[in-house]
């Protein structure tokens, strides 16, 4: 099971005010945010996505998670016993200059934490990736391993947590330590970025701190978590919008129940393909 299938355990939207907005994580548990590689430090400093993808890569900040990650890699499933595993913090996977970001909550143990990209060799991967080729916005309707010449037109896939956690559950500590890995992507991002897809109720309160630590004014009360639900953010530095689009999250849970379907995605997908301007010569 994709660790991303917890999400829809909260698709409410429920409230969870146990993080603060202010980026500065926990150094309580979490490794110590006075390390130079602890994710408070050496996110903000990075001054490129590329950058930032190969620093996320050697981040230890949350022992639990790290030794999580590490065992799974070591043991594997038996299906992949023959593979090595990446074991590591899975990075962001997309353009650098997107006008989209695809948000889910964290890496799935065999799938991201086996092939090092986002949704790649998962269940929630095949699903998400069939859905973005059918939307005109991926190279190939499958991602099945980091070499299979996949590429999104325009997108960017992340999350807010970036090692797969055990029981597919981050806590809010580990949650709130790895924040400003991706309030940073999302601030090099900006000078693109124009929509942002959430999948899940708990990428959706993870997200909505983020977005207030890169910068990003947000409505009040805080919009909660509904598929198709949509708010605009605003940046006060340049002015720019940023549309937030709420969809379930295509967890084998919710596509076998059929809460989320194929259609559902798509037209999600293509719904913010177009507040992106991403539609733009292909009619
Ligand atoms: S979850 Fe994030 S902060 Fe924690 S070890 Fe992984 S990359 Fe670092």
């Amino acid at each position: 099971m994709a660790a991303d299938d917890a999400a829809h355990e909260d698709d409410t939207g429920r409230e969870d005010d146990s993080s603060p907005e202010d980026g500065s994580g926990h150094a309580d548990g979490s490794g110590h945010a006075d390390d130079a590689g602890h994710p408070a430090r050496r996110a903000p400093g990075c001054g490129s996505v590329e950058e930032l993808d190969g620093a996320v890569t050697h981040c230890r900040a949350c022992p639990r998670l790290v030794e999580w990650r590490e065992r799974v890699a070591l043991t594997r499933r038996a299906a992949f016993r023959g593979e090595e595993y990446w074991g590591r913090p899975v990075p962001g996977f997309g353009p650098p200059d997107a006008a989209l970001a695809v948000v889910g909550l964290a890496p799935a143990a065999h799938g991201g934490n086996r092939t090092g990209r986002m949704f790649t060799g998962d269940p929630s991967g095949d699903f998400l990736i069939a859905a973005l080729y059918e939307a005109g916005l991926a190279s190939q309707p499958t991602s099945v391993h980091a070499g299979d010449g996949l590429r999104l037109h325009g997108v960017r896939l992340s999350a807010p947590v970036h090692c797969a956690p055990p029981d597919n559950k981050p806590t809010p500590l580990e949650r709130d330590t790895c924040r400003p890995w991706l309030a940073r992507e999302l601030e090099l991002l900006r000078p693109t970025l124009r929509t942002v897809v959430v999948l899940g109720g708990f990428g959706w309160q993870a997200l909505l701190p983020v977005l207030a630590t890169a910068g990003w004014r947000l409505p009040r009360p805080r919009p909660r978590f509904g598929h198709g639900v949509r708010f605009t953010a605003y940046h006060p530095e340049d002015g720019r919008e940023l549309a937030v689009l709420g969809c379930y999250h295509p967890s084998q849970r919710n596509t076998s129940t059929r809460r989320v379907t194929a259609p559902m995605l798509v037209e999600v997908l293509s719904h913010a393909a177009r507040l992106a301007g991403l539609d733009e010569g292909r009619a």
